[in-house]
């Protein structure tokens, strides 16, 4: 039975991030070879459309306006139930990142339906749609059918890969008009702690640091090892309450989620609440000076060793590819 599948395209410093092609990659599944149709919403984002084509999006709805210019969930749900009215859609597909986990609920109580939240895997088995999301802090997966109703989703980033681009693709845009009132927030400045480079929770290489890094200047090994390899630095929640680095950057239980392809774990004991965060990353490498830690029980690769004499090691070798 093919659908309609409506899919959030997620904007920041006007560039789509790449959890937006991921969802239209789980939208084509959840279609059976129906329509994705990807939903922009904000203030001149009609220029980012071509992009979301090049991924396999068969349609582009814009919604345009001043208020939309930073999200508020009051703004982007009255932006998409309008959406969703106009379209019709029996699939929804948002990324599981801050934006995703604010709206989607909210958007799915407003239309009384169901949502499974975190999906890493969307498959069709038996005749159904069969998403896999991680449970009990990434120990265990179950697997979720809808049984009934809009089947809406929200999907980790870095899980599902998004389509092979093709640049010769292109679709139809429409924008719709949307009247947006009664805000109840107004986003007057947004301040954003300087984090260098790539963003954490997309990263495809995550360089992590712990109490064992001893400093604020001890991260600086860390930066230029993510630096050689393109990825983002994070840390554990022992470095961040000894204030070596800002919690943006904390990566476990009450922080943020990664699957990078690789996951360099530096000085870290790899404690359950730490390896909720990062156990999903697909190579997990952990140097750690005590043979006898945690982290080393789910590390593909373990360095036993002083991290301030691997990481620079790592760097320079790697600097040589
Ligand atoms: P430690 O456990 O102190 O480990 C430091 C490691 O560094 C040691 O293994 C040591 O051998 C090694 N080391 C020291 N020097 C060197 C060196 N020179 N070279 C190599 N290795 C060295 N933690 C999180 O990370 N994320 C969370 O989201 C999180 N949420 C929590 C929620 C709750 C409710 C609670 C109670 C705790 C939470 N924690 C979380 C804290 C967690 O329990 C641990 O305390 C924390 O992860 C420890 O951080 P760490 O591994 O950096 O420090």
């Amino acid at each position: 039975m093919s659908r309609k599948v409506l899919v959030l395209g997620e904007v920041r410093d006007q560039q789509l991030r790449n959890v937006s092609f991921e969802a239209i990659a789980a939208g084509k599944t959840i279609s059976e070879g129906g329509e994705v149709v990807a939903v922009l919403v904000g203030e001149n984002v009609a220029s980012l459309t071509s992009e979301l084509f090049h991924y396999g999006a068969d349609r582009v709805v814009t919604v345009e306006n001043e208020k939309l210019l930073t999200y508020t969930p009051d703004g982007y749900s009255q932006a998409l139930i309008s959406v969703i009215e106009e379209e019709k859609p029996e699939g929804i597909v948002f990324g599981h990142t801050s934006l995703g986990k604010d709206l989607s609920p909210k958007i799915a109580a407003k239309l009384n339906s169901g949502l499974i939240s975190d999906a890493t895997a969307i498959e069709i088995a038996g005749g159904n749609i069969v998403f896999t999301r991680p449970i009990y802090s990434g120990k265990a997966f179950e697997k979720k059918i809808v049984t009934d109703g809009l089947i809406f989703a929200t999907i980790r980033p870095n899980n599902i890969n998004p389509l092979k681009k093709d640049e010769t693709k292109t679709g139809e845009t429409s924008s719709l008009s949307v009247e947006i009132k009664d805000l109840r927030t107004i986003v007057k400045e947004v301040v954003r702690k300087a984090s260098e480079g790539v963003d954490l929770s997309e990263a495809k290489v995550v360089i992590a640091g712990g109490r064992g890094v001893k400093s604020e200047e001890g991260f600086e090994p860390l930066k230029e090892l993510a630096n050689v390899l393109g990825g983002a630095v994070g840390a554990s929640r022992g470095a961040c309450d000894a204030d070596y680095c800002d919690y943006s950057l904390q990566i476990g239980q009450t922080g943020k989620v990664v699957t990078p392809d690789l996951y360099i774990a530096c000085g870290i004991s790899g404690a359950i609440q730490h390896l909720a965060g990062m156990s999903n990353a697909k190579v997990i490498v952990a140097i750690n000076k005590d043979p006898e830690a945690n982290i080393f029980k789910v590390a593909d690769y373990g360095i036993v060793g002083d991290l301030f004499e691997v990481v620079p090691l790592l760097t320079e070798e790697f600097r040589k590819l």
